[in-house]
């Protein structure tokens, strides 16, 4: 995979899980990366923790001026904070609603925008966005989810359309069954191996991080509004690939 040394990345969700995952491979290769979160972490190697909620618009504007402001440029975004909620359909009160889309599909556009216009007047830059298979899987209880889901594939199409003219590629990665912290107690409590993809096994945050930051880079440089499925096969198995 290309270098990224002299660019700098914004990672939303950059504290846990798959985000985190990913801004520690982007700095690995060389990038300055902003890992803006909610619950902000430690800093690490070339990882700066930055507080940034995405569902409102005034924090996200501050992270993106302030990245500009401090490292001078915004080459790359992972746009990756969600949120998963389970509740069946009958039971979801418009507030759980609200919360999940808020989180999920508003804030991506929030953030996308925001960079988005930053990267169109530098000339070009590189966003991947983390959907999930659950995109095109209507997962059991999991209607707020799935349907945020399914709207961050056609923004991320939408985005790919609207972006080239400026330089701007867009994609997505659609983890399936990825054990982080998001998960690891639903999990534990399922217990259940026939429940796994073809490949046997829960994915791993860093399989899912390798997938981005390929999009991301200029290997990928003719690549744009597409998904990568990082999944183990379990869409390939049901017929539901994006
Ligand atoms: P995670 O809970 O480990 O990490 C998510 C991070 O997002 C957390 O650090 C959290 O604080 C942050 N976050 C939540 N709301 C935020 C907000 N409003 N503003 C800023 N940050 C916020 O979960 P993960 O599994 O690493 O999930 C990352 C992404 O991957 C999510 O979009 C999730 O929907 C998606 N995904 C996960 C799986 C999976 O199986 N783990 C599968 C498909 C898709």
């Amino acid at each position: 995979m290309g270098s990224f040394d002299g660019k700098v990345a914004v990672v939303t969700g950059g504290a846990s899980g798959i985000g985190a995952a990913t801004a520690a491979l982007l700095a690995a290769r060389g990038a300055q990366v902003v890992a803006a979160d909610r619950k902000p972490a430690e800093p690490a190697d070339s990882v700066t923790p930055w507080r940034c909620d995405v569902t409102d618009p005034g924090s996200v504007r501050a992270l993106v001026d302030g990245v500009l402001q401090r490292f001078g440029r915004l080459d790359v975004l992972i746009a990756n904070a969600g949120i998963w909620r389970q509740r069946p359909f009958l039971e979801l009160s418009t507030e759980e609603w609200d919360e999940v889309l808020d989180v999920n599909l508003r804030g991506c556009f929030l953030v996308c925008r925001q960079v988005a216009r930053a990267m169109a007047a530098a000339g070009g830059g590189s966003i991947v966005v983390t959907a999930s298979t659950n995109s095109t899987i209507a997962e059991p209880d999991t209607a707020h989810y799935n349907a945020a889901k399914g709207g961050l594939l056609m923004l991320v199409r939408s985005m790919a359309v609207d972006l080239a003219q400026f330089g701007i590629r867009v994609n997505a990665v659609a983890p399936g069954t990825i054990e982080t912290p998001l998960n690891r107690a639903a999990l534990a409590e399922s217990d259940d191996a026939f429940a796994f993809p073809p490949a046997g096994r829960w994915g791993t945050a860093d399989e899912c991080a390798t997938a981005a930051v390929f999009l991301a880079s200029g290997e990928a440089a003719y690549i744009t509004g597409t998904s990568l499925t990082v999944d183990g096969g379990q869409t390939a198995l049901n017929g539901t690939a994006p």
